[in-house]
């Protein structure tokens, strides 16, 4: 049947049904890393404009985080500064319905020396990320168009910085969540630090010890409870990330894993080794099928 073929590296994930429907189209935007300096501005908004003007417009926006350059160093004034700047970029050029996804870099003083004292701020921490994003918790889920969406929150504390792990807290509301959710209901999850991922070994000379040694604030080190839980729920189809600002596609226990690259490429410096500034491009389909594009914007 015309038109239906796919690419034999979807067919090992969610083979397609015929006559399948197209139930929402995506545009997974992550790592922008707006800031006022250099072309961050002018970058962030000629990503927002290509998505706008597809003639195949996307119904909805993922942001998958490090909306802003950095915050987790930055004291108030800065961060202010970055925080006012996406806020306006996004009231003057985003039409389509967003959904934002916390990343390392949008939470707030968790490396400054005068952390201790920033606690006592109402927006320390992840509360800065939620007051930009008017999101009412750091994780959460939602429906639309017949699939379900699963939000995390990667970034766990550690020292002054980060891992990549879900607290406790929030892997028991995702096994709730999960159980909750019809089998028949397909799931996309977004997570700002990749589950799974190839292109983490490729961030950094990881091999130099003679062993490949990848960071646990490069890809989810809970990532073993994560993926034996998916093995329980077959409806888990796609897994989205950023955060390596590499493009990279994982199949693994019939789940896809993606990271989609970056907005900012390598943080506005142009491309990132392989992987150009750009971002996913999904149509997500009734019958739990897909299909990832990586897209640059020019
Ligand atoms: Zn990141």
């Amino acid at each position: 049947m015309a038109g239906l073929t796919l690419p034999s590296s979807e067919a090992q994930s969610q083979p397609a049904t015929p006559n399948r429907k197209r139930a929402l189209r995506v545009a997974h935007m992550t790592d922008i890393h707006v800031q006022p300096e250099g072309k961050a501005p002018t970058g962030m908004t000629a990503c927002m404009k290509h998505a706008h003007d597809l003639i195949d417009r996307p119904d909805l926006i993922l942001n998958g985080g490090d909306s802003v350059m950095d915050v987790m160093g930055a004291d108030a004034a800065r961060a202010k500064a970055q925080g006012d700047l996406w806020k306006n970029i996004l009231e003057d050029h985003c039409e389509i319905p967003i959904e934002h996804c916390i990343g390392n870099h949008d939470v707030w003083a968790w490396g400054r020396d005068s952390a201790e004292k920033l606690q006592e701020n109402a927006l320390y921490g992840k509360k800065w990320a939620c007051d930009l994003f008017r999101i009412p918790e750091r994780f959460r889920s939602f429906d639309k168009a017949g699939w379900h969406f699963i939000v995390l929150d990667s970034t766990f504390p550690h020292d002054k910085g980060y891992k990549a792990r879900l607290d406790d807290e929030q892997f028991e509301w995702l096994k709730e969540d999960l159980k909750k959710t019809p089998a028949a209901t397909p799931v996309c999850v977004l997570s700002h630090i990749p589950i799974v991922c190839a292109c983490a070994m490729f961030d950094g000379e990881n091999e130099k010890s003679g062993n490949w040694v990848i960071p646990g604030a490069w890809m989810h080190i809970d990532a073993r409870r994560i993926k034996d839980l998916f093995f329980q729920h077959k409806n888990v189809k796609l897994c989205l990330s950023g955060h390596i600002h590499l493009y990279d596609r994982v199949e693994y226990n019939g789940v896809t894993y993606i990271c989609n690259g970056a907005v900012s490429g390598a943080w506005w410096g142009g491309n990132f080794q392989e992987t150009k500034p750009g971002y996913g491009l999904i149509d997500l389909y009734t019958d739990g099928s897909f299909e990832n594009e990586y897209v640059t914007y020019g």
